[in-house]
């Protein structure tokens, strides 16, 4: 999951803060929710290379789940905004945020901009992470990639990065199956051919 690319690497950062948001509001994907609430963000972290998210204490966790609540909102309401409320809400975010870059070579990486300072606490470093990720997006594709899933009962957000924006579901892959099933029984039940 490592990335090649600024592009990449924002690309994923959003993904990460999205299915953020669907833990923060109570829609884990499946492997998740056997998870308490603060592991199934550490989890999500992880897997995206968040690397202090593996040592982070309990109340580093407690603060970040805090922060995450109002991003979580503001991503919530992307599929749903046009570009100018989504742009509003997240300067109000990024100004309260009060971000200052600084420039770090860890980890074995080439010399680069962090959107925040050394001994930034864990929370704070990532929740700027996220923002600056879906600033840059609304920057490059507006709103656009922002969707809700498609099945009948989830409110699952996704980050659509198909070409020509024809993703439906979320990333459970229990939606895209049940709503299938759905549509073949509906179309069989009002085919007058009963096919
Ligand atoms: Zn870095
Ligand atoms: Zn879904």
């Amino acid at each position: 999951m490592r990335a090649n690319s600024i592009d990449d690497e924002i690309r994923l950062t959003v993904d990460a803060a999205v299915e953020l948001a669907n833990v923060v509001h109570g829609e884990p994907l499946p492997d998740l929710e056997p998870l308490e609430p603060l592991e199934r963000l550490r989890a999500v972290l992880v897997d995206f290379e968040f690397l202090r998210a593996r040592t982070a204490a309990d109340a580093e966790l407690g603060a970040f789940a805090d922060r995450m609540v109002s991003i979580g909102r503001l991503i919530s309401s992307l599929p749903d905004s046009d570009l100018a409320d989504a742009v509003e809400r997240i300067n109000a975010q990024l100004e309260a945020a009060a971000i200052a870059p600084s420039l770090s070579a860890h980890d074995g990486f080439a010399l680069h901009i962090h959107w925040t300072g050394p001994s930034t606490p864990f929370a704070h470093q990532v929740a700027v992470d996220l923002l600056m990720a879906l600033a840059q997006t609304l920057c490059d594709h507006g709103t656009d990639r922002f969707g809700r899933c498609a099945a009948d009962d989830c409110d699952r957000v996704f980050h659509d990065t198909t070409k020509n924006r024809s993703r439906r579901f979320c990333a459970d892959p229990r939606c895209a199956s049940r709503t299938h099933t759905a549509a073949h029984r509906a179309r069989r039940g009002t085919d007058p051919d009963g096919t």
